[in-house]
């Protein structure tokens, strides 16, 4: 079994255990619904017939129909997607949305195709598995190497096959059964902000508590800590999420002082006195500089991914990988706070160790799911045939994420227990209730 499906397996039975829920219940919150593989042929530019093997794993529709991404990579797995399938039924639950948890996935390297290529691969799979999705049965979306010209091919493929299929649903309703889809063609205004906005949100909720509350942070200081009126924010990953988060904090009031992608980053604070007195980094600049040089590294005083991770900020925000704060260097984060904006970033190993030492972790069950909200935003549109604008679907995730903060903080503080439990037994109950 893989770490990510162990981990997610193992905090749904620790949580469950902790919650007083009995074995059968726990199981079968566990174990998935359905698991569908499909081969499934497709000829390539040169003529010759390739096999491809796609999953989708449909994991829990107790509150609503499955919901999550299709990826396209060489290392899909069965474990991999049922992983991800099982954090969506959590994430979706802790958003407080009608919707349960899926995932899929199809296993090659999108970047070896061509774009023909690439459009008969994803219409053969949305094929294969339009007997299983609908409006109101499983609802897929973007996901790692695809986005929102890949959902209208699958919806095309879908809408061709629901005909065929004699499917009873309207138009508006073939349209709501992928989400992510291009604004021209039934998406959403400010869906490409959302995961990145609703992160915002929710750190902006954690530190109006800090106040109200006048919480000092024990961790990482020899004497408890206030944060400043401008907290400082080091963001690993310049893509959708990390690029998003960076630009509204900077809005919002915060100062990002360091950002980096895959290649490495750039900082404002400087070696000698690694004090918390730098000034925001314009990131507007340091993504045109990065199109231009095809990275963020040469864009100012460069950094290391490593050394980015370790600088003494209020908040760390893991935004790119999985995994990236582990037991090799959980002892030297300096953070405060850390808000996991890529799904699973921190090791359980260093989840423990760091929140023991008074870290606040936000887990990305909570942090993230900004994205799945406005999907479901997205979902509701074309369910209603309406179209919003994009302030009212930022006031609504606004909302919504403020909503799931209040109702998890108030679990973690009433119970004394991690955010991720806090956030698990939110889910769990809802779930089950
Ligand atoms: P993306 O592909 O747009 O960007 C990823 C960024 O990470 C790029 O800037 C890349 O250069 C950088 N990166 C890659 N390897 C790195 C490394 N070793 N060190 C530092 N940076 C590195 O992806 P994204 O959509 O921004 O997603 C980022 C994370 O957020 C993923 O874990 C994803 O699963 C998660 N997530 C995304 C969404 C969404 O709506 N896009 C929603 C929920 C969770």
């Amino acid at each position: 079994m893989n770490d990510m499906l162990q981990t997610a397996q193992n905090t749904i039975i620790k949580t469950g255990k902790a919650m007083k829920i009995s074995r059968e219940v726990i199981d079968r919150l566990v174990q998935p619904n359905a698991i569908h593989e499909f081969i499934f042929e497709v000829e390539m530019d040169k003529g010759k017939k390739r096999l491809f093997q796609g999953y989708r794993v449909q994991h829990n529709n107790n509150l609503g129909p499955y919901k999550g991404g299709i990826r396209f990579h060489p290392n899909v797995s069965r474990d991999e997607v049922q992983a991800l399938a099982t954090l969506m039924s959590i994430k979706c639950a802790v958003a407080g949305i009608p919707y349960g948890g899926g995932k899929g996935g199809v296993v090659f390297n999108p970047k070896e195709c061509s774009e023909g290529e690439l459009e008969r691969i994803s219409k053969a799979f949305a094929r294969a598995i339009s007997p299983i999705i609908g409006p109101e049965v499983d609802v897929p979306a973007p996901d790692m190497n695809t986005n929102g010209q890949i959902m209208k091919w699958m919806g095309d493929a879908y809408a061709a096959q629901a005909k065929s299929l004699k499917l009873k649903a309207k138009n508006n309703e073939i349209l709501a059964t992928f989400t992510g889809k291009i604004v021209k063609f039934g998406g959403t205004l400010g869906r490409t902000e959302a995961t990145g906005r609703g992160g915002v949100a929710i750190t902006e909720a954690l530190l109006d508590k800090l106040k109200a509350e006048s919480l000092k942070l024990k961790a990482q200081s020899p004497t408890p800590y206030t944060l400043p009126p401008k907290p400082s924010v080091a963001v690993q990953g310049f893509g959708n999420v990390g690029f998003y988060y960076a630009k509204i904090a900077n809005e919002r009031g915060m100062r990002v002082v360091a950002v980096s992608d895959s290649k490495g980053g750039v900082t404002q604070l400087k070696a000698e006195s690694q004090k918390l007195k730098a000034e925001s980094l314009d990131v507007d600049k340091i993504m045109q500089c990065k199109k231009d040089k095809g990275e963020v590294a040469g864009c100012g005083k460069k950094i290391t991914n490593e050394e980015l991770l370790e600088l003494p900020v209020d908040i760390l925000v893991p935004a790119a990988l999985e995994n990236v704060i582990n037991k090799e260097n959980m002892h030297k984060i300096q953070a405060k706070i850390i808000i996991e904006m890529a799904n699973g970033p921190v090791s359980e190993e260093a989840y423990d160790y760091l929140t023991k030492k008074g870290v606040i972790i936000v887990p990305d069950v909570l942090a993230n799911s900004g994205g799945v909200v406005v999907s479901y935003l997205e979902w509701y549109q074309n369910m209603k045939g309406q179209t919003w604008s994009e302030e009212k679907v930022n006031k609504k995730l606004h909302a919504m994420m403020h909503d799931a903060f209040e109702e998890i903080w108030q679990t973690y503080k009433n119970k004394k227990i991690s955010i991720k439990q806090a956030a698990f037994e939110t889910a769990i109950k809802r779930i089950i209730s």
